[in-house]
């Protein structure tokens, strides 16, 4: 059996062409059933030349003419473009015209089509480029999209990551740009509830490219995730040292999920110096709270601590003292529990007399209940009544986001050992990827490229 595909292309007047797309046989019983897939990505590759040949054919008919007094213009000569696309590379003929007699100012010539296609890349590769690489490695991504789709010469690895760079780029400068403000009053002109219990705030390392020490070999990547209160939370990530305004950024973080400064949001960490650098700056949007099993897990460390004291000479019990302290331990903890960090500290700040430094191993107990007492002193500010805050429904914990890092750094920036970043590159990257996690990145590119809207992602395949 012989199958043909063809194009029927029905111009404006009626008048209509013929494009063949396909020649395809099937004769023995043993022959593949249905299309093959390197059928399918050639017959889209050719109805994709025949479609755009036409309606370039379009583009130039209309511009040939003046768009004054509807003359024909004079010819200047035809040039070749390059079009790159989902379905593959395309090569068309571009003529330019001069300009009409009647016109006085403008360019001297000029060339239809190089105007109607904007770019020598459409949008949608743009897109699905992002797209990809956000989640994969370049060479998988290329594999990959190669397997399923007629790409040939419409991109490269190379190509590629500079257009996932300049997108990256674009979504950064777009974080930092205000959003437009809704009414946050509801219908009684109230102020509207909150829709984010929360957001977590935590801290990744990313191995750096070209570091030049190896004290310089990492940097660090922020990461914020939202929690609200109904449907799935979004994240944001931004390579610290290469942010210049995050209050902006968060800001916007903000508000496109309906959250605004007059709401005041939860900000939850766990308290380490950079994740608390980075909280201060969004204290205009509320409250830092200390993630609550940071501090538990940090006494629990402190008790074991405790049990490993070596018994004191001349008491009667040789447990007393150890017992003592892990009281003074559970004391400290209830206090912190309801909200009372300047209690906790000075019960703690007994016990340190209590364990003395007569034993090198007494002397490290009190180092690492010194170094707890500074980490609740650097944090007293965020230490809320947590028992309030559960009996309330309200997160105290920052698991959530804990996740989220090692979503959005780990899987695509540090899984293989071998993978190095420059801090440049990788900022550009998570923006993307943030995106891409969030499902924002399509509606980012409709924004940008209207024309996208008009090509929508499920189509009605006829029956
Ligand atoms: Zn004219």
């Amino acid at each position: 059996m012989k199958l043909r595909v063809q194009l029927i292309i029905e111009d404006r007047s009626g008048n209509a062409t013929t494009a063949e797309i396909a020649a395809i046989e099937r004769n023995c019983p043993d022959d593949l059933i249905g299309l093959s897939l390197e059928e399918a990505k050639a017959m889209t590759g050719a109805a994709q030349r025949a479609m755009v040949q036409a309606q370039a054919r379009e583009a130039i008919a209309a511009g040939s003419v003046c768009a004054n007094c509807r003359r024909p213009l004079r010819k200047n000569g035809v040039h070749r473009i390059q079009y790159r696309t989902v379905f593959g590379r395309l090569d068309l003929e571009s003529p330019r015209f001069y300009r009409c007699r009647c016109l006085s100012t403008g360019r001297l010539s000029s060339s239809p089509l190089a105007i109607w296609l904007g770019d020598h890349v459409s949008q949608e590769l743009r897109y699905l480029e992002a797209q990809f690489a956000a989640l994969l490695p370049y060479g998988a991504s290329v594999g990959m999209l190669r397997a399923v789709l007629p790409l040939e010469n419409a991109t490269s690895i190379t190509t590629w990551k500079r257009h996932v760079i300049s997108v990256g780029e674009r979504l950064d400068l777009d974080a930092h740009r205000r959003f437009p403000i809704r009414s946050t009053l509801n219908a009684f002109g109230l102020p509207t509830r909150n829709p984010l219990q929360a957001i977590g705030i935590d801290g990744g390392f990313v191995k750096a490219a070209n570091a030049p020490s190896r004290q310089e070999g990492w940097f660090e990547v922020m990461v914020a995730k939202s929690l609200p209160r109904s449907g799935s939370g979004r994240v944001l990530a931004f390579v610290q040292r290469l942010e210049p305004n995050p209050t902006a950024r968060m800001e916007r973080f903000l508000a496109e999920q309906g959250a605004f400064p007059a709401q005041p949001t939860t900000f939850l960490s766990d308290g380490g110096d950079s994740v608390r650098r980075a909280q201060g700056e969004f204290r205009a949007f509320g409250e830092p709270i200390l993630d609550w099993f940071h501090i538990a897990m940090r006494m629990t460390q402190l008790s074991q601590a405790i049990k490993g004291l070596p018994d004191v000479p001349g008491e009667t019990t040789p447990t007393d003292h150890i017992n003592e302290g892990l009281r003074s331990v559970r004391g400290a903890k209830a206090y912190l529990w309801h909200g009372s960090p300047h209690r906790a500290l000075d019960e703690l700040g007994k016990l340190t007399w209590d364990i003395g430094t007569a034993t090198d191993r007494a002397r490290e107990v009190q180092g690492k209940l010194k170094e707890f007492m500074n980490y609740i002193s650097a944090n007293v500010e965020a230490i809320p009544d947590y028992a309030d805050r559960r009996r309330h429904g309200e997160p105290i914990a920052t698991g959530f986001v804990e996740s989220a890092v090692n979503q959005v750094v780990s899987k695509r920036l540090v899984k293989k050992q071998q993978m190095r970043w420059t801090p440049h590159g990788a900022h550009r990257l998570l923006q993307v990827r943030a995106r891409v996690l969030n499902s924002q990145l399509r509606t980012d590119f409709e924004r940008w490229f209207p024309k996208l809207r008009a090509a929508p992602e499920c189509v009605r395949i006829a029956a």
